[in-house]
């Protein structure tokens, strides 16, 4: 089943004069389940493509279908309602709230929104990240990888379709890298998450289910491993 498509995709964006052309027709099916990476140089669009996917920003043409439902014509408000029922984001930066501790920092975005956390699952995916012994402590005791994987906890908290990780290593050194991917690999097999991960790193790229390739808002070839 595709879970994600994107359809002659395009994201301009005016830089004073000019037109950046992010996204020049991007079209992409990402099946259920699977743990695609996105690759290519620094100003590719790998961001923007992220973004589209997400709901963070709307296309200045073509279409983007999640499970089923075209976001790309949605309003702000059904964006939002969108993007925290179906979509686990994952940055770099990990955004961890610095006066809450890790359990704390892990169920706010089920708080937020109004609801009770299944701790049985929530207890799971503790277990999984290997954070069982830091729910006391705060963000700032914690090592880069074991923030990162409070971050992903987080986003995997709410139950996503869809886990969106952009450059999620890209604070960490390559051996924390390798062990935080690879755990992002075992949660998404796990829960039958889909996975989509922009990474710069070939090695991090490798495992992945599949490699995507972008050059100059383009894809420039798909690899299945
Ligand atoms: P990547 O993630 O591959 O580094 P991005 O998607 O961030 O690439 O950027 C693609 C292109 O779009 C770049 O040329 C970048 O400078 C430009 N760009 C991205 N965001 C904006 C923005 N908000 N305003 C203007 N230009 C942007
Ligand atoms: P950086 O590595 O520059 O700190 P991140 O990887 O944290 O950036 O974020 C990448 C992009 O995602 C940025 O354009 C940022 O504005 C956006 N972003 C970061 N965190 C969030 C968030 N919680 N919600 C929406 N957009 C975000």
């Amino acid at each position: 089943m595709i879970i994600l498509k994107t359809m002659k995709l395009k994201k301009h964006y005016e830089n004073g004069a000019t037109i950046v052309h992010a996204l020049d027709g991007v079209d992409l099916e990402i099946e259920k389940g699977e743990f695609v990476a996105v690759v290519g140089s620094s100003g590719s669009g790998k961001s923007t493509l992220l973004h589209m996917l997400g709901g963070l920003d709307s296309p200045t043409s073509g279409r983007v279908m999640v499970d089923g439902k075209e976001i790309s014509t949605l309003k702000e408000e059904e964006l939002t309602i969108f993007r925290r029922r179906k979509i686990g984001f994952v940055f770099q930066s990990f955004n961890l709230v610095p006066v809450l501790n890790v359990y704390e920092n892990i169920i706010l975005p089920i708080q937020l929104d109004g609801n009770k956390p299944d701790k049985k699952y929530v207890n799971n995916i503790i277990q999984t990240l290997g954070l069982k012994s830091k729910l006391q402590n705060l963000p700032s005791q914690l090592s880069g990888g074991e923030q990162q994987r409070v971050a992903i906890a987080r986003a995997l908290a709410i139950k996503p379709a869809i886990v969106l990780a952009d450059e999620p290593t890209g604070n960490l050194d390559s051996r924390t890298s390798q062990d935080v991917v690879g755990l992002l690999k075992v949660t998404g097999e796990r829960f039958g998450q889909t996975i989509v991960m922009i990474t710069h790193n070939e090695e991090l790229a490798q495992l992945a289910d599949r490699i995507i390739r972008i050059e100059d808002g383009k894809i420039s070839g798909g690899v299945a491993i």
